[in-house]
């Protein structure tokens, strides 16, 4: 179960738009969340905002694509998108 504090920070991730869209220089897209898998299982999964289309789209996405091909086809990584959206959300906090 997520926290009050989760949902918040949830919310908040989400209403930032697509994180790639925004790398793409397109603001504000309307964005689903996508978790970032971690190794350690004690840390909660961080998320970043993604649009349907760079979320579940069959060749578009990170889950259609996978995310090596992801990261090659968009030239920017995972973690890098996390890093853009720490820094929004510190920046708006
Ligand atoms: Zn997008
Ligand atoms: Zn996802």
């Amino acid at each position: 179960m997520a926290t009050k504090a989760e949902k918040e920070l949830y919310r908040k991730t989400a209403e930032l738009g697509c994180s790639l869209c925004r790398h793409q220089g397109n603001e504000g897209t309307p964005a689903e969340l996508h978790h970032i898998r971690r190794t350690s299982k004690r840390s909660n999964a961080p998320v970043i905002p993604l649009c349907p289309y760079h979320h579940r789209g069959s060749n578009t996405s990170i889950h259609g694509m996978g995310r090596r091909r992801f990261e090659r086809e968009y030239a920017i990584t995972e973690e890098q998108l996390l890093v853009q959206t720490e820094e929004l959300l510190n920046a708006y906090s």
